[in-house]
């Protein structure tokens, strides 16, 4: 098995029936890039720039940040790298940042939240600048976090047009084919993607978190862990949603959560059409491995099955098997 995964490093991601998805992985800190190399990703769906913050004694300066995105862009060498602003708040806190106490940290001041807000602003500002001018080292993509609202998007949107003027101004290389997408995490914009899919590039589907706040259950918390069931039809509905809002304005639709290297969600994501896969990247060529015996015409019926037969997680599991064995 390991030696069939070997030679399908360097392989193009299709199905049984020759349709192509693609496979790409998240990471954590640039040194993650050789490991993405290494198994044959295609991209970095999820640059989770939130540790540059939390390994630093102080906010991360414009130049630090400017280096480090470099470095993956560079690594990449041409191949997509969507870079998530700053994720912070929820779990991850800043010893140099006094965020308040809250009682539920997770549906409080975080994420873009934290970027959009008068505090946050500069912050934000010098984050989307250290984007702005590693643009030209490779192909990169910009996504929100955590948003809820069109408005937060418009707002964080415009901040990001506003220092890319403000580069170009000062007389700095800076791409204009950077796109600029959303998480998809909270329920919220799960449903109302129609109207976020006519303002912004891409989606790209956190379902740790959108599991959790659909579910009302912390992600964490191992007493209501069976409640955290991706192949639930409320979850597989919200997602086939997402996807289907996406291809209706000609934009992509991905996932970045750990649903997306799950084994049994692969078969049923093919068949709703997710465009991009991001996952840790040792789960890579085993995905590529496993999409090779699918064929898309089945995967279809069976994703349409689960979306409309299936009564619980379980008998969607089932189903999967059926098709899939
Ligand atoms: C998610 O919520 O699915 C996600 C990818 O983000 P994180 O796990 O960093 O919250
Ligand atoms: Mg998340």
């Amino acid at each position: 098995q390991k030696a069939e995964w070997a030679l399908l490093k360097n392989a193009e991601t299709v199905t049984a029936d020759g349709k192509h998805f693609e496979l790409a992985a998240n990471i954590g800190t640039p040194k993650d890039v050789a490991g993405v190399v290494d198994n044959g990703g295609e991209a970095v769906g999820l640059y989770r720039t939130e540790f540059l913050y939390m390994e630093s004694n102080d906010f991360p300066t414009e130049d630090e940040q400017y280096e480090a995105y470099k470095a993956v862009l560079e690594g990449m060498n041409g191949k997509p790298v969507v870079v998530r602003t700053m994720d912070i708040g929820g779990d991850k806190e800043l010893p140099y940042f006094d965020l308040p106490h809250e009682m539920n940290p997770f549906l409080g001041y975080r994420a873009l939240r934290i970027s959009i807000s008068e505090e946050g602003n500069q912050m934000f500002r010098t984050q989307l600048r250290a984007l702005l001018r590693a643009s030209v080292h490779g192909k990169l993509r910009i996504m929100f976090p955590m948003v809820a609202l069109l408005n937060e998007f418009r707002k964080a949107k415009a901040v990001f047009e506003e220092e890319k003027a403000n580069l170009k101004a000062e007389g700095v290389a800076v791409s204009d084919d950077i796109q600029v997408g959303i998480m998809i995490e909270i329920p919220a914009a799960a449903m109302i993607a129609d109207r976020f899919a006519k303002e912004v590039d891409f989606f790209s589907i956190g379902t740790n978190d959108l599991i959790q706040y659909t579910m009302a259950a912390d992600r964490m918390n191992e007493q209501v862990s069976y409640l955290y069931q991706p192949y639930n039809p409320s979850i597989l509905r919200l997602i086939k949603n997402v996807i289907d809002a996406a291809h209706k304005e000609g934009k992509w639709a991905g996932m970045c959560g750990e649903m997306a290297g799950d084994q049994t969600a692969v078969p049923l994501l093919v068949g709703m059409g997710l465009d991009e896969f991001s996952m840790s990247a040792t789960s890579i060529l085993k995905t590529r491995s496993l999409m090779k015996r699918l064929d898309t015409n089945k995967m279809k019926e069976l994703a349409d099955k689960a979306l409309t037969e299936c009564d619980t997680m379980e008998e969607v599991v089932a189903l999967v098997d059926e098709y899939v064995g």
